[in-house]
């Protein structure tokens, strides 16, 4: 029997497409969904039927929740994927979809608004004994309030918004001079981008790790955890290399993280997929937030558990139990991902969307690559500049770094600006390399060396690579030749 006939992907790109793989594996029809700029994208493609949603901007059309399950009424389907993004952690869209009779692929949408306040749900967790960094206790409503919180915790403290989300809002302030004014900016930034003004201070911890556990809990009270992700390598918060297990985890304290990630679970009576989100310092760890939707580094879990998320999360949003327990789960090997931007890593990581002109993409033993993109695609400027994800796996560390130095040699991306180049320097920084890296990574690092070097070997690579095209143009003219030749002899 199906978990459903007909699944709504409400996303576009390389995660629609990873969202349809599973539903195609489970003999589940897909329904995509596209914006005017994505009429020619992959994901339309890939799906048994397709919907027009709206407008290029998100705001008209994959962030527009009535048209979306106008959609999956008239396409029949019974259940909504939302991805990342876009909706994947709006309540009102996971409740809209209660209500109008149509399962939600993701947590129960309470769980969602719970945890989709950052102060909430540090609360909650302090309560259920999960460590959290010391600050404010809730939003800040008085200045003298939070000047007196930030002396005790004491300099550098971190303004955040309650709301946030993709780093957005979130200042580092060294000293007393400079709070009000971060708070002032915080405030507005917050209101503006999330509409909810609220924002707290906590600790800043200098060069911690980005540490989290992947949860899934059905909804017969079972859960378990996937063991720990490494997303420590950020650029302005945001993450560009994930890894699992963690370089520096150990039994003992993946036995305290995990009994953790799960408490954060059971308090928030959390269903279906999750993560919750940790940073490490010094041997202690505190509880940041929980991400209540299928994450973009799902798939070094997938790598080194041998689990689909994503079949997961569908059987579980029908109602099935999970059918295996804690004991059935273990680690193999170890995983990378690098997430390929369409982005300019030697001007400022600006953004460079285009037609891509020549693609091949890496492939051999243990390789993933999940991506929309084709040759003769263009990348349009509306939507986030990830266009593909690159996953190496192997039996050690060491061997998954060699596997994901050798794919990126073989990637071939032309026609646009991608930070490639990065992720190789990154895999070939010997602090990397050692498994010593933390939030300030990309900073300290100074890659631009290495990066510059490898521009080079780019540029040469990339020349190499258009003679043969060049060669290969130039043979398909003489054999056209010999075939016009041939053919006049013929008659
Ligand atoms: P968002 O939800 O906006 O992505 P998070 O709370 O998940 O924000 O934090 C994102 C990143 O910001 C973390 O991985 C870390 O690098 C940094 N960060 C957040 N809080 C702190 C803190 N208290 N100290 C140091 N770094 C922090």
């Amino acid at each position: 029997m199906n978990y459903f006939e007909k699944l709504l992907i409400a996303n576009r790109g390389e995660i629609a497409i990873r969202v349809m793989r599973a539903c195609r594996e489970l003999d589940i029809e897909t329904v995509a969904i596209y914006s005017d700029a994505d009429k020619n994208a992959l994901h339309v493609k890939y799906a048994d039927e397709a919907f027009h949603v709206g407008e290029a901007h998100p705001s008209k059309s994959y962030l527009n929740m009535d048209r979306i399950i106008d959609i999956a009424k008239k396409s029949s389907a019974e259940a909504i994927h939302p991805g990342y993004g876009f909706l994947a952690e709006n309540y009102r869209f996971a409740k809209l979809c209660l209500d109008e009779g149509v399962t939600f692929v993701g947590p129960n949408w309470k769980s969602i608004q719970a945890m989709g306040s950052k102060i909430g749900s540090k609360q909650m967790m302090c309560n259920a004994g999960v460590p959290v960094l010391p600050g404010t206790d809730g939003g800040i409503k008085d200045i003298d309030v939070a000047k007196k919180v930030a002396f005790e915790i004491g300099y550098p403290v971190i303004v955040k918004a309650s709301a946030g989300g993709g780093g957005i809002g979130m200042q580092i302030v060294n000293d007393e001079k400079a709070l009000e004014e971060a708070i002032t900016a915080g405030m507005r930034i917050a209101q503006s981008a999330f509409g909810d003004a609220t924002v707290f201070i906590e600790k800043y911890l200098q060069k911690p790790r980005h540490i989290e556990f992947q949860v899934l809990v059905d909804e017969h009270g079972h859960a378990v955890h996937l063991y720990d992700r490494e997303c420590s390598i950020q650029r302005r918060h945001q993450k560009l290399v994930e890894e699992a297990p963690s370089p520096i985890m150990t039994p003992e304290l993946r036995e305290r993280m995990s009994a953790s990630a799960l408490k954060v679970a059971e308090v928030s009576h959390y269903t279906n997929a999750g993560s919750v989100e940790f940073l490490y310092y010094d041997g202690n760890y505190y509880f940041m937030e929980m991400n209540t939707r299928l994450q973009v580094e799902h798939t070094v879990t997938e790598s080194i558990t041998g689990v689909d998320l994503v079949k997961q999360q569908i059987a579980i949003a029908a109602g099935e139990s999970l059918s295996f327990g804690q004991d059935d789960l273990s680690i193999r090997g170890h995983a990378i991902e690098c997430r390929i931007n369409a982005e300019d890593p030697l001007n400022n990581f600006a953004a460079d969307p285009g037609k891509i002109t020549r693609y091949r993409s890496p492939g051999g033993p243990g390789i993933r690559v999940d991506s929309g993109i084709h040759m003769g695609y263009t990348i349009p400027p509306n939507y986030d500049s990830m266009i593909a994800k690159l996953v190496a796996w192997d039996s050690t560390r060491f061997a998954a770094i060699k596997r994901m130095q050798r794919a990126i040699s073989e990637y071939i991306i032309l026609g646009i600006k991608t930070i490639l180049p990065l992720h190789y320097a990154i895999m070939n920084n010997p602090q990397f390399i050692e498994g010593n890296t933390h939030t300030h990574f990309l900073q300290e690092e100074q890659l631009t060396k290495t990066l510059e070097r490898y521009q080079l070997d780019e540029e040469a690579r990339m020349q190499t690579l258009a003679g043969s095209f060049e060669q290969g143009k130039k043979i398909a003219a003489i054999s056209a030749a010999v075939n016009v030749y041939l053919r006049g002899k013929k008659q």
